[in-house]
């Protein structure tokens, strides 16, 4: 799905770190606790947000009702 707008935890906002989170990590190969230090989350239940974060909107819309 989407990724969450805040962290479940301490409520930081993460949503809109994931595009570049994203692109630097998935795309540019970058290395992910550099990319999460250059973002500045640095709390570890905002990272295991941005880490462990699976999209699946694109599969799962296929299946929604109009
Ligand atoms: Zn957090």
């Amino acid at each position: 799905m989407m990724i969450p707008i805040r962290c479940f935890s301490c409520g930081q906002v993460v949503g809109d770190k994931w595009e570049e989170y994203n692109t630097r990590v998935n795309q540019n190969k970058e290395d992910s606790g550099k990319v999460l230090e250059d973002l500045k989350v640095s709390r570890y239940c905002c990272r295991r947000m941005l880490v462990s974060h699976v999209d699946l909107i694109d599969d799962v819309i296929n299946y929604s009702r109009k």
